[in-house]
């Protein structure tokens, strides 16, 4: 008789919750603001997010100090791996302040916390090394070509590619290494950027990851069709440079990562929407303006920044966040059919991406 194999869970130490489906919580991303300097065509097209657009008002977005506070708890609930975003995180003003002040926060076992960032790149020449002085760890940095006229038309301001390359220069300078490079792969529209960006990365050293593009929010009119799956990506890049498959180095890790048969490194896929990986899914979201989103393509949050401006107790706070992970069932890639096209969803730069 054949005895199934059923993979077995990582230990979960006392103080993590557990939601519904038996998942952990490990990873917070934290959006520190909604603006951002691009307008990618796929996240915030410029047509719908020009000068009239209002973004949020300082006075909703969460100060420093409540940020820290709500990532110092959830390091207690069992968060190892701390990751700011946006909007474009680069243009919160002082963020070296807040790196810092994560930074200073320690997880009970004493291992150090994963603390990242992801980032469009334009102001890494500038901020990489105030940013490394703070504390922060790595950057992840968005990409999406390496031909100006492909990559300008993608970001929606004519941002050119060589900014974004000496940005990263700047981070590999400021030892925030290793950098992850994150391309998404669009059907029609940066396809033939595929194979340069690999031999890109094969030459610098740098991780490249390619992401399927995905159905979040409503303004980029996504269709199937615009989705370039990722046993495609794998085929195109196997043919030109075989790949192998490579272990995932730890539960929750949301590439999947293949390996250059003639040493020349790894790539990662992103594949949330051909092969979703909601099984595996330990991450929260906490927006600019402080709610908690338990599922990417969640339909609304929970208003943390009420109960932090209603001055809760560390347990009343402690207790409010781990209710909230306990009672969590989301695993909306895995459903995602027909009926799930017209759900109200989130903007990515609104919940933070
Ligand atoms: N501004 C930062 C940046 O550019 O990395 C952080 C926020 S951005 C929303 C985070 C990532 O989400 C970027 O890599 C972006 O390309 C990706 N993204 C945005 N919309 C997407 C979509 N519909 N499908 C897949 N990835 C998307």
């Amino acid at each position: 008789m054949t005895v199934p194999l059923v993979p077995v869970p990582a230990p979960v130490p006392d103080a993590t919750p557990v939601d519904t489906l038996g998942r952990p919580l490990r990873d917070l991303r934290i959006s520190v603001t909604d603006r951002c300097n691009f307008r990618c065509t796929y996240c915030m097209p410029k047509e719908l997010f020009g000068r009239d657009y209002q973004f949020l008002p300082h006075d909703q977005i969460l100060t420093f100090e409540e940020i820290a506070r709500v990532a110092r708890v959830f390091v207690e609930l069992g968060v190892e791996k701390l990751r700011i975003t946006g909007g474009e995180p680069l243009v919160r003003r002082d963020l070296p302040d807040l790196i810092a002040m994560l930074a200073g926060i320690e997880r009970a076992d004493g291992t150090p916390l994963d603390l990242t960032l992801t980032t469009n790149g334009s102001a890494l020449r500038a901020l990489a090394g105030p940013l490394a002085d703070a504390g922060l760890r790595r950057v992840t940095v968005s990409l999406d070509s390496l031909d100006d006229e492909v990559f300008g038309a993608m970001n929606g301001i004519d941002f050119p590619v060589a900014r974004v390359l000496d940005g990263i220069d700047a981070a590999l300078e400021a030892g925030l290494s290793p950098v992850k490079v994150n391309m998404v792969v669009r059907r029609g529209i940066n396809e033939t950027s595929v194979l340069p960006m690999a031999a890109w990365a094969r030459d610098t050293g740098v991780t490249l990851r390619f992401i399927e593009y995905m159905d979040v929010g409503h303004s980029n009119g996504w269709r199937l069709d615009d989705v370039v799956p990722a046993a495609e990506l794998v085929a195109t890049v196997h043919e030109r440079w075989p790949i192998e498959p490579v272990r995932a180095a730890y539960r929750g890790e949301v590439a999947d990562r293949w390996r250059f048969l003639d040493g020349a490194g790894e790539l990662g896929i992103i594949s949330s929407v051909t092969r979703p990986f909601c099984g595996d899914c330990t991450r929260a979201r906490l927006s600019a303006e402080g709610q908690l989103y338990t599922c990417l393509f969640a339909v609304a949050g929970h208003d943390v920044r009420a109960q932090l401006r209603g001055d809760p107790s560390d347990e009343a706070l402690t207790s409010f966040l781990a209710e909230l992970w306990r009672a969590r069932d989301d695993r909306y890639s895995e459903l995602r059919s027909e009926a799930t096209s017209d759900l109200p969803r989130i903007e990515m730069f609104a919940m933070g991406g």
